[in-house]
């Protein structure tokens, strides 16, 4: 495999690609936290969805735990930039932990939504992914009041008191072409459907999938950086198949298998936006290693946004000279 796999070859960035300002904001809020207070922090859940980012702040003295009851009352916990249900905004007061939110701004922005659809007395259809731990969070702001539908398929079944008052929210790393493929049914289905201000699907993943999609037209093979249980990563890997092209998820160069590159001399790379893009580098040293390599980028723009930390985080201001 290891022959055949050797040659010149033509490598294609997409752009943009791996870490978005959400999971770079996270990250910071753990290592800020671990200045600040010192080792351990505790985490709740995986901080953003990669195991090389975990591993790290693990080594650095984050500990990560399923739920909060594995923290020691009156430590400080954070919150992963999934977001959570008010209940564990409860459990978290109860137990006297001290909570640094890490959850990204745009997942906020959707959990508004949601409290303020519920509470005006809509039916909310979330369009999102079972068991994905933003979906449990969102989920979790009206209990019963907010029905998850993973396709098109599930339109049919709904059942809503009254379609008059029925809106729509998404989980932020859809796939842009199922989506819209999820709110058209729910629009033939409910005419007076009613959905976000702007799309829930946030920038990053409408980006890092445009971008795909654009080294995919050109590409044999895409290779997507990321681990396994990032929404927004496997959601790269889907778009660029459904173009037509072989493409695989990586958790690092570690994972690629020689074979796929037999007979391929045009490579898509991209990367999941919780994956660091010095993971990125790694792929591309490797590569060059088995034979030339012509890297160019394909655009769809560069990426600007970027996050505040959450007050207690933020360092004060310079003193005036
Ligand atoms: Fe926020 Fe989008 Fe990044 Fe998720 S993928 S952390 S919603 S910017």
């Amino acid at each position: 495999a290891w022959a055949a796999a050797v040659g010149r070859r033509q490598v294609l960035l997409a752009e943009p690609r791996a870490f978005c300002a959400g999971v770079e904001r996270a990250i910071e809020v753990v290592e800020r936290a671990l200045e600040i207070y010192g080792a351990p922090v505790y985490v709740r859940k995986q901080i953003v969805h990669n195991a090389h980012v975990v591993a790290d702040l693990a080594s650095r003295g984050a500990i990560f735990v399923e739920e909060l009851d594995e923290v020691p009352g009156g430590s400080t916990v954070v919150f992963s930039a999934h977001g959570v249900a008010p209940a564990v905004w409860d459990q978290a007061g109860e137990r006297g932990l001290s909570v640094i939110d890490a959850t990204c701004p745009l997942v906020e922005k959707v959990h508004t939504e949601a409290r303020r659809f519920t509470a005006r007395g809509d039916t909310v259809l979330l369009i999102g992914h079972s068991g994905h731990e933003e979906v449990d969070g969102t989920l979790g702001e009206a209990p019963g009041r907010i029905t998850l539908v993973e396709s098109s398929a599930d339109v049919g079944s709904l059942d809503v008191p009254d379609p008059e008052r029925v809106t729509y929210l998404m989980q932020t790393t859809l796939a842009l072409d199922e989506a819209a493929e999820v709110v058209d049914a729910l629009t033939e289905r409910f005419p007076a459907i009613v959905g976000p201000g702007s799309t829930d699907i946030c920038y990053a993943t409408s980006n890092r999938q445009n971008a795909v999609r654009k080294v995919a037209e050109e590409a044999q093979l895409v290779l997507v950086v990321g681990s396994a249980n990032s929404a927004n990563s496997v959601r790269l890997v889907e778009v660029s198949r459904r173009d037509g092209v072989e493409a695989h998820l990586v958790g690092d160069v570690g994972d690629v298998h020689l074979s796929w590159l037999a007979g391929v001399d045009t490579i898509g790379i991209s990367a999941g936006a919780s994956a660091p893009p010095s993971l990125v580098n790694e792929l591309l040293t490797a590569l060059s290693g088995l034979g030339a390599t012509d890297v160019s980028v394909r655009s769809v723009g560069t990426e600007t946004l970027a996050f505040h930390l959450p007050k207690e985080l933020r360092r004060p201001a310079p003193a005036p000279v």
